[in-house]
Formats: C-alpha cells, sequence, structure tokens
C-alpha cells in the first residue's frame, strides 16, 4: 500500500488526488476505506495516530461483525486475538441473571480496540488503491478539497478528491466545516480494566451487572482476557482517580471472582478513562462532503452499538451514488440503535417510582417472554431499525408496567403509585419526541 508515514515526512508531494480521500482512520474510517477500496475507488485515508490504546468499542455485533467479513476482513487470518460472543447474560442486582442470545445462534466479536483497527487496516494494506497519510492531520475542509498537515507539521499537502468523508469522530472538523450545529451531551464516563477472562460467571455471554452506581459490562476480548466497563456517573467522576473508591461502590453488584481480578489488574495497571457523551444521528453531510461514524452522532455504550451503526454507514456510502442519497438511506434507520442506548441506559440507572417499576417490567417480559427476548436482541443487534418496531416493544414495556402498578399483589402508597404513573407519562413523552425528531 502506498503509505506515508511520521518518518518520511518529506516524501509526502505537496498536491496530491483521490476519489474519496477519509478523513480519520478510527474503525469506521478504515471500515469506509475498505468498502470504496473495494468498489475500485481510488481512496487516501488521513489519521493522525498511528496506533492507540485508548478505550472505544470491543464488542462487535453480529450486524458489524457481519460486514467486517463482507469487505474481506478475518480476524483469524491476521492472527488478530478475539473472541465469539453468544449474546448478553443481565445481571439484575439480588435476582438470577436473564440471559439474552443472539436470534439464530449469531455470534458477536469481542476484541481489543487497537487490534480491530490492525486487523481492517492490514486488509487494506492489500489494496494498491489506498494511500494511507499515517501521523498526519487534516487541518482544512473544503468541497472537493483537503488541506493536510505534516506529521512534523512543517508543511501542508492538498488533497483533491471528488468526495470527502469525514470519519474523525467525535470532536469532527469536517462536521464543523458542514455548519452543524450541537454539541455532544456529557452522559458519564467509562472506566475499563483488562481482567482474566474466567473470572466472568458467564464467559460466552457480555455480562451486564446493574443495580450499582451505573451499569458495569464485561466480555472476552480473547481467549484469556476480558475487557471490564465501569459506567461512572458524571457527579462520581473523582472515582476515576480512585479505582478503590470506585470497586467498593460496586463490589455488592459485583461477583467475587470480577471483584478480586479488578483489584488484581488495577493494582499492576492504571485503568483506562473515555467520556460517554450523546450527539443525535441526525446530519451526515452534503454536497460531496459526508460524514460517518461517530463524526455523525454517538451515544452511551451500553448497547455497543457505535462500530455497527458505523459500519452500515460506510457500506451505506461506498454503494451510493451520492451523499444525498446516503443521508437518506441512512437517516430511517439510523436513530433507532441510539434511542434503544440512551433510554436503557436511564431505565438501568433511573431511581424513581415510574422508571423502577418499568425496570421491573423489562426484566418480568424477558424472563417470561421468548418474543420479548427475540425482539429485544433483534433491536440491540443492530438487525431490527424500524422506528415503528422500537415503538411498539416500548408501549408493550410500558403496558405491562401500568398493569404491574395497577393489579400488582404488594399494595403501594397512593403517592408512589401517582409518581409510577407520572413516571411512565415521562417516560412515553420523551419516546415520542426523541422517535419524531429526524
Ligand atoms: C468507552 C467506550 C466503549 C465503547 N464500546 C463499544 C463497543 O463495545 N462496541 C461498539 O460498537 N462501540 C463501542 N463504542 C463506540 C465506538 O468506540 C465508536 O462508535 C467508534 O470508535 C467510532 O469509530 P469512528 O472511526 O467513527 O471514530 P473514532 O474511533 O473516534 O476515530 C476517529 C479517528 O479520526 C482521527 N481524527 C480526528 N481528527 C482528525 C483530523 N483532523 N485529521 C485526521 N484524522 C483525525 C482520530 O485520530 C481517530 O483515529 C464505545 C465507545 C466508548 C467511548
Amino acid at each position: 500500500m502506498p503509505h506515508s508515514g511520521p518518518d518520511e515526512p518529506a516524501l509526502l508531494p505537496a498536491r496530491t488526488s483521490a476519489d474519496v480521500v477519509i478523513v480519520g482512520g478510527g474503525p469506521v474510517g478504515c471500515a469506509t476505506a475498505l468498502a470504496f477500496a473495494r468498489e475500485g475507488a481510488r481512496v487516501c485515508l488521513v489519521d493522525p495516530r498511528a496506533q492507540s490504546l485508548r478505550l472505544g468499542g470491543e464488542w462487535l455485533h453480529p450486524t458489524g461483525a457481519g460486514i467486517l467479513t463482507s469487505l474481506g476482513v478475518d480476524l483469524a487470518r491476521e492472527e488478530i486475538p478475539h473472541a465469539p460472543g453468544r449474546g448478553f447474560a443481565i445481571f439484575p442486582k439480588g435476582s438470577d441473571p436473564i440471559v439474552l442470545p443472539y436470534v439464530g445462534g449469531e455470534l458477536a466479536v469481542g476484541c481489543q480496540h487497537h487490534l480491530l483497527i490492525e486487523a481492517i487496516q492490514k486488509t487494506l494494506s492489500r489494496y494498491p488503491n489506498v494511500t494511507v497519510l499515517a501521523g498526519c492531520r487534516v487541518t482544512e475542509v473544503a468541497r472537493g478539497r483537503v488541506a493536510v498537515a505534516t506529521p512534523d507539521r512543517t508543511r501542508t499537502v492538498e488533497v483533491a478528491a471528488d468526495l470527502v468523508v469525514g470519519a474523525d469522530g467525535r470532536q469532527s472538523v469536517v462536521r464543523q466545516t458542514l455548519g452543524y450545529g450541537g454539541g455532544s451531551k456529557p452522559v458519564s464516563y467509562m472506566l475499563g480494566v483488562l481482567i482474566n477472562a474466567d473470572a466472568l460467571p458467564c464467559t460466552e455471554f457480555g455480562n451486564v451487572f446493574l443495580g450499582g452506581p451505573g451499569p458495569v459490562l464485561a466480555f472476552r476480548v480473547d481467549a484469556h482476557q476480558a475487557r471490564v466497563c465501569f459506567d461512572v456517573p458524571a457527579d462520581r467522576v473523582t472515582w476515576v482517580r480512585n479505582p478503590t473508591e470506585l470497586l467498593a461502590a460496586y463490589r455488592p453488584t459485583l461477583p467475587q471472582s470480577v471483584v478480586a481480578a479488578c483489584e488484581r489488574a488495577l493494582a499492576a495497571d492504571p485503568p483506562s478513562v473515555a467520556a460517554n457523551q450523546w450527539l443525535r444521528r441526525r446530519q451526515y453531510g452534503r454536497n460531496g462532503i459526508a460524514l460517518v461514524g461517530d463524526a455523525v452522532g454517538h451515544c452511551h455504550p451500553l448497547c455497543a452499538v457505535g462500530m455497527s451503526v458505523g459500519f452500515l454507514d460506510a457500506v451505506t456510502l461506498a454503494k451510493s451514488k451520492s451523499v444525498e442519497e446516503y443521508a437518506s438511506l441512512r437517516r430511517s434507520g439510523g436513530r433507532v440503535p441510539e434511542l434503544l442506548s440512551m433510554g436503557l441506559y436511564d431505565l438501568f440507572v433511573g431511581a424513581d417510582a415510574g422508571t423502577s417499576e418499568l425496570r421491573e417490567a423489562v426484566y418480568h417480559t424477558w424472563r417470561s417472554s421468548a418474543a420479548a427476548r427475540h425482539d429485544t436482541m433483534r433491536l440491540l443487534a443492530v438487525r431490527e431499525t424500524r422506528r415503528a418496531a422500537l415503538g411498539v416493544t416500548f408501549a408493550r414495556l410500558l403496558v405491562a408496567a401500568s398493569r404491574r402498578v395497577a393489579l400488582g399483589s404488594v399494595r403501594r402508597p397512593v403517592g408512589y403509585t401517582l409518581g409510577a404513573v407520572a413516571g411512565f407519562a415521562n417516560w412515553a413523552g420523551w419516546f415520542a419526541r426523541e422517535a419524531a425528531t429526524n
């Protein structure tokens, strides 16, 4: 692959051209480069980082894993350590786990973030029509061209291209160039630890521990290791610097084996930390400038949808005749995964009566109905992206929660019942507003 790295800035020409220039070589930028390269386009990919160990997506739903396979990425062939995942095991505090397997026995992939990117890069390196400007940063964007600063920042390279793709993540300069308003809303923090995978109660599933200050996700990333992600509420940010306090706060909701493994891991290495933010997926670009992945929008990683949604952007854009066609195709289904993610996050952390009742109704419905488990997993796996389908699932839950409150065996104080009803109304209003927003 033509490749210019930080050690060879002098070799970069002052001007170059491609059919497509992609700003950002994260998972979605690399997948977009691959999708266009397979269509025969001349691709230029610009990314400032060679490798990064930052905390990011490591659980890839079958939808995302299938897209990577269809793009020719084979983790086993590239000798990238990874592990399969059969679905989720949910651990509500104080009751038995609920197992939600993927529909039809599909499998997710768990893999460390930087290794997943490395796998896509290795596949990309087999395409002679791809140029990578590694270590370089895009400083200016206009229709048909971008300006790129060389790694030593001493020179600027101009890349002319019919299509400019912003795959530059949450602080996207391409998004800013398009003039799209609205910044990301802070939600919480995520603290990640790598532990011995044998400590997990359900090693073949993504384990979700609920009932603590925030949800904790834990899943295998290879044959031996598991990633544990602690969601840390924004007002508890001091825990990020004090893992002992953090573990004490989550201890009552975690199996002892996981606590002990985290203690060992945190004694050996500092944790990785990332901020969780929400920006609604609404605007995908125009006039020869497109956005993909987190540059379009991003949400809390509880449902692990970010990369699958971004890979759907990548393959849809590469098959579209124009940015406008791409935008219209993605707008129809792009919001359901984020609504599910933000809705479930609020449901799992909320403490008011309405949210508590709705949460219990969700647990009960998952335990008692195979159809509900099936529908949930199609939504979670990004297989079902119609708003109407999410709306039906949500309405059923509201009805189930209302019945629990109205007909439940435990008599509640009137104030509690009124609070629950008001809470349901809030939830219904939230969903109606969000689902109506394009
Ligand atoms: C803690 C955490 C856990 C997550 N877990 C999951 C999960 O399990 N599963 C899942 O699917 N998703 C998960 N996500 C979401 C997932 O990480 C993102 O959706 C995904 O990384 C988005 O990829 P991207 O390529 O669009 O953006 P990014 O990964 O942010 O990559 C953007 C790239 O653009 C580059 N860049 C930025 N500015 C410029 C510039 N001016 N010029 C050139 N390059 C530039 C950056 O260096 C970077 O390499 C998680 C997110 C977080 C924060």
